[in-house]
Order: structure tokens, then C-alpha cells, then sequence
């Protein structure tokens, strides 16, 4: 029998299931505080629950149904390249925050193939760098280097982005970010196992889609960042930005955005939600009718359809002028402005002439433009354009009239940007099966 998570219900859901086992309609409410007020991961710990209620929800449901696997840190100072990681692995349960391990520098030793035996629950942490347990002389030194950052940070002097590879009950992984910019705290959220989209610029993508996530897999992601935060920081905004393409989960990534926003949920206001789409025009107009306030991002990546189609293969049958007419039914329906996501890729998209023609694109549109320098992912051999171009991109779309917001990469450098974790493991049990057949 397949054990449900309550993170997956809706405060009805959870009602009906109180009454069904006897209880009173506001113990609905009690388990939902637990879970997203106080932290709680597991029945045991809702102690207003009689031990009766607590059994019998045990034996058909669980509060969680990932857990946290590893942790990479990534710390970089604003406008700098330069980055080191901590790697925190092996956490328990649904709860990170257990002790960091070490420190790395930012270009870490190769994968090193774990001893038959070592790690644990499916060996996700088998995917990062081996390294030593630290001496207490250099524990000290780590706990220092930890207070040094953690002021800086309050002094908003440092970006720190946490990856957190997540494990499901079949085993596979997924990956999600907690992204800070001074007081906003961002948690990117997946909504698939892989990727159908396959756009060439996409570490997702790679490994094609193996199955949608379940609603509660999708909540649970935001609360491991939650439940991870110092008790002197807020989660304040979500981005449906993680591996896969949310609209081709639908059902399950508007659920989750319900639960997420709800005051019973996570309480995250809809205008600090953003779900994005690679231009999934039938799941846009949904979602505008949908009557949430939700923003909404959409992956353009081109200024026409010939280097679109290049890069993302299904805008072949879609088509970028019918993307613009669908944003712009979005705007009229919902007065949000859309956001257009474009990855400047060098040699490709990033010329004075794409910035023209995409300003063109866009004209009348009530948009902003987030232009991000390319992850660099091995297959696909692409590399960012240089500071200059990136500029004269930038001031070609402002003189138009274009908003336009410039972010960082963040992590490519040590193989954590979006899906390369998730990558890097799978090359790496790739190579491990081959080792066991020979
Ligand atoms: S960019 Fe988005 S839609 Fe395209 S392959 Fe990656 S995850 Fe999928």
C-alpha cells in the first residue's frame, strides 16, 4: 500500500481525513501548524495530537516523503566570480541542518568512487567529492571562517546559495536552491523528475523526463529550505524554476502553489511566487484564469525562431510570436507584468543585432527582461559572452525602454547549477554500473 504525505493536502483534504478517523474538524489545523509553522517532520512530534490519532495517521500517511540527501554551499561575493563551497551530506530525515563536513575550494578533486558498503540511503552523497573528516584544530578554524561569513552576509556583503539534493521514495533525485539577496530568501523548487523540453543549454534536460512530481514532493522542497534557515531568517519568495517544465505538470504545480500561499500553507504571498515556462501556451492561458496573483516567467532565450527552435527544440511546433500573443492575453487577464528569462549564450544570441531584434520582439509588451550569462554543461559546449557584450546587451534593450535585470550564475563553477547535481550523479552511477558489469 503506498503511504500518502500530508504535505500533498489541501486544508479540506485533511479535514475529511480528521473526520474520517473520528477527530474533530480542527485537528486539520493543529497537524497543518506543526508542519508548516513549527518545523515538525514527523507525528511523534505533535504533542497536542493523543498518541490514538498519532498511530492511526501513522499507519496510512507520513508528514514527509523526501528527504534532505546533501547540501552544497556555495558563497560569492556580490559581482565576484570567485566562489567556495561548504558540502554538508548525510542529513536525517526531512529536516536539513545537520553538521557541514568540510570545506572545499571551488574547484573540487574528481569524483571518487565510494567504498562498497559506505554512504547511505541510495548513496546520493556518493555523488560529491570525497574528503577527510577535519581535525579539531581545523573544526575550529571552519566554525570561525562559518562566523566571519554568516556577519558578512548580515552585512550584505556575501551571496550564500545552498543546493540541496533531494531524495525521493523511488529513489531518484532532484535538486532544489535556497537563493539569498539580503532579506529575500528564495527557495527554487523542481516540479519534474528530468525534463521532456531537452532545450540545449539545459543540464535538465539531458536525462529526458522520467515522471512528474506529486504535489507533496513539490511543498516538501520549500519547507527542507525552511526548516534549514536560521531562526532570524524568512523564507519570502518561491520560484518555480527548478528541474523540469512546471507547466507540463499542471495540476500538481497549481496545487502546490495553492498550499504554498495559503495562511494555512506556507503563507508566501501569490506576488511572490513565480512559475516559469519555457511558452507552454495552453498551461499559460490556464493559469490566467486560475485567479491566483502569481508571477509568471517565460524562458525566451531567442529574439526569433530560428535560434529559438535551435536551442529549444519545442518552440518548433509552438512558435515565439504565439508565446509573445500569449503573454500579452496574460498581462490583460491578470495585470502582472511577465518576465522574460534569456540566457545569453556567446556566438549564439548574444550579438548587438539579438538584442535589437528581441527589443523589437517585445515592444507594447509590459515586461522586464532577466538576462543570465550561460551555465557552462559539458555537452552542450556553450560558454557565456564577455563582460562588454553582456553590457552592450543590457544598454541596448534599456534604451528601448526595456526594463532589464542582469543575474549571476550561480555554482556552475563547481558543477551546481541548475540540474548539473543531478547530472553529475547520474555520470557518475553510469560509470559505477559499468564498473559492476565488467
Ligand atoms: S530549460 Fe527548463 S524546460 Fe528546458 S530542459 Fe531545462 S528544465 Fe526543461
Amino acid at each position: 500500500m503506498e503511504i500518502q504525505s500530508i504535505t500533498g493536502m489541501s486544508l479540506p483534504e485533511l479535514e475529511a481525513l480528521c473526520v474520517s478517523i473520528g477527530e474533530p474538524v480542527y485537528r486539520a489545523k493543529q497537524i497543518l501548524s506543526w508542519i508548516y509553522e513549527k518545523g515538525a517532520t514527523a507525528f511523534d512530534e505533535m504533542s497536542n495530537l493523543s498518541k490514538n490519532f498519532r498511530k492511526q495517521l501513522e499507519e496510512k500517511y507520513q508528514v514527509f516523503q523526501t528527504k534532505v540527501d546533501s547540501i552544497v554551499q556555495i558563497t560569492e561575493q556580490p559581482g565576484c566570480n570567485q566562489a567556495t563551497s561548504l558540502i554538508s551530506s548525510h542529513l536525517q530525515g526531512g529536516k536539513a541542518g545537520g553538521e557541514i563536513t568540510t570545506l572545499v575550494s571551488a574547484h573540487p578533486p574528481p569524483l571518487t568512487p565510494p567504498t562498497r558498503g559506505g554512504g547511505r540511503s541510495g548513496g546520493g552523497a556518493e555523488l560529491l567529492p570525497t574528503f577527510q573528516s577535519p581535525s579539531q584544530g581545523k573544526r575550529e578554524e571552519e566554525g570561525k571562517n562559518l562566523a566571519q561569513k554568516k556577519r558578512l552576509l548580515q552585512d550584505n556583503k556575501l551571496d550564500i546559495t545552498e543546493k540541496f539534493l533531494i531524495h525521493l521514495p523511488d529513489e531518484n533525485v532532484i535538486e532544489c536552491v535556497l537563493l539569498r539577496e539580503g532579506r529575500k530568501i528564495t527557495a527554487c523548487v523542481s516540479t519534474q523528475v528530468g525534463c521532456a523540453m531537452a532545450c540545449r543549454f539545459c543540464a535538465s534536460g539531458v536525462l529526458g523526463l522520467e515522471r512528474n512530481l506529486t504535489v507533496g514532493e513539490i511543498v516538501e522542497q520549500a519547507l527542507h529550505v525552511k526548516n534549514h534557515l536560521q531562526h532570524d531568517e524568512r523564507l519570502t519568495n518561491i520560484v518555480f524554476m527548478g528541474i523540469g517544465e512546471p507547466l507540463k505538470n499542471y495540476d500538481n504545480v497549481v496545487k502546490a502553489v495553492r498550499i504554498l500561499n495559503a495562511e494555512w500553507g506556507l503563507g508566501i504571498g501569490a506576488r511572490h511566487i513565480t512559475v516559469s515556462t519555457v511558452g507552454i501556451i495552453e498551461g499559460m492561458r490556464r493559469l490566467a484564469q486560475e485567479g491566483i496573483q502569481i508571477n509568471l516567467a517565460i524562458s525566451l532565450h531567442a529574439p526569433n525562431d530560428i535560434i529559438r527552435s535551435k536551442r529549444i527544440p519545442s518552440n518548433k511546433k509552438i512558435g515565439i510570436n504565439n508565446i509573445i500573443a500569449a503573454a500579452r492575453e496574460y498581462f490583460k487577464t491578470t495585470r502582472r507584468d511577465i518576465s522574460f528569462e534569456y540566457i545569453l549564450i556567446d556566438g549564439v544570441n548574444a550579438s548587438k543585432q539579438d538584442a535589437e531584434s528581441l527589443a523589437r520582439l517585445l515592444k507594447g509588451v509590459q515586461c522586464n527582461v532577466n538576462l543570465l550569462p550561460v551555465n557552462p554543461v559539458e555537452e552542450f559546449h556553450l560558454k557565456p559572452p564577455s563582460q562588454e557584450t553582456i553590457e552592450m546587451f543590457c544598454k541596448t534593450l534599456e534604451k528601448h525602454g526595456i526594463v532589464v535585470t542582469l543575474r549571476k550564475r550561480k555554482g556552475d563553477n563547481i558543477k551546481a547549477a541548475c540540474g548539473q547535481l543531478r547530472l553529475q550523479r547520474h555520470k557518475f552511477l553510469w560509470k559505477k554500473e559499468e564498473l559492476f558489469v565488467k
